[in-house]
């Protein structure tokens, strides 16, 4: 039977806007030595703008409609701000064909006959686009101030960079440090490359970043943490968030997240603030002292 304990902590929880899903969550909550934070959509907004439009050898407003034409079928954050850009600029959306989306790296689809490859610098590299050192040092200069790069080639040439930038959300620096205070290890695990995600990670304060890391790789490396002896909550916000969610052993979910995201969470942060994700451990701690 679930103690007393853990029903108040449960009922408290809602009053702290914490959907708590499992009592075990509040137990094992009390044990953690690691917390583990998506970045996009989760120390993030998760609602980014094209900040930068860069093109090579063709107008912008074309580059903009064709990028525009392939992202319109991807339902990831950074195609929403790129077909936003477009609609904004008024430049025609063209038809597209045969889209295919890599999960982690990028999108294609056919444009007006010609291929379009939109993603990151590794995406186009492996299927032969040649990035040149001046291309390369635009997209650095993005990342060093953390912006995310989306790179378009349109029939088999790089045509141009879309820099792309998202905020904190309010309270993301604050709950980072109360964290730390509160002697857990934090860390943050994103499928953004490592200098964009280094630039966050020190606006948020946070040292341990793993980047470039693939959706199915999310899960792997809390389970890495957990071997090493870690007692690990991820927070996240995404389908690719949801394996993660579950192999840690508090799963933490964003209540505007992804609906897989939720079902996988043992909390939810009904309010989307961090500063709540401090208020669970806090919660578990009383409510195990009242146990023990
Ligand atoms: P995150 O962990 O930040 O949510 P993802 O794993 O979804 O990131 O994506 C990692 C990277 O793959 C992105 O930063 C981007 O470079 C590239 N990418 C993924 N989907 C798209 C897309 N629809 N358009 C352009 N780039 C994409
Ligand atoms: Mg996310």
């Amino acid at each position: 039977a679930t103690p007393t304990a853990v029903t108040v902590g449960i009922g408290r929880g809602a009053e702290l806007g914490l959907l708590i899903r499992n009592g075990e969550a509040l137990e094992v909550s009390e044990k953690l030595t690691a917390i583990v934070f998506d970045k996009t959509g989760t120390l993030t907004r998760g609602k980014p703008d094209v900040t930068d439009v860069v093109a090579f050898g063709v107008p912008e407003d074309r580059l903009l409609s064709v990028a525009a034409a392939v992202e319109k079928n991807s339902q990831h954050p950074l195609a929403a701000a790129v077909v936003r850009r477009a609609e904004s600029a008024g430049v025609g959306i063209p038809a597209s064909e045969r889209f295919n989306t890599f999960g982690g790296l990028g999108v294609s689809a056919v444009v007006e006959g010609e291929e379009v490859l939109i993603g990151n610098q590794p995406f186009l590299e492996e299927r032969g686009i040649a990035v040149p050192p001046k291309a390369g040092m635009r997209v650095t200069v993005f990342q060093d101030v953390g912006k995310t790069t989306v790179l378009v080639a349109i029939g088999g040439e790089l045509a141009g960079i879309l820099a792309i930038a998202d905020t904190l959300k309010p309270t993301t620096r604050t709950a980072v440090a109360e964290l730390k205070r509160m002697g857990l290890s934090v860390m943050m695990i994103t499928g953004d490359n490592e200098r964009t995600a280094n630039a966050i990670a020190r606006e948020v304060g946070i040292t341990d970043v793993h980047a470039g890391v693939l959706p199915q790789e999310k899960a792997e490396e809390v389970r890495a943490l957990q071997v090493r002896g870690e007692v690990v909550a991820f927070v996240g916000d995404g389908i690719n968030d949801a394996p993660a969610l579950a192999q840690a052993d508090v799963g933490i979910a964003i209540g505007s997240g992804t609906d897989v995201a939720i079902e996988s969470g043992d909390i939810v942060l009904v309010r989307d603030d961090l500063v709540d994700a401090v208020a669970a451990v806090e919660l578990s701690r009383k409510v195990m002292s009242r146990i023990k």
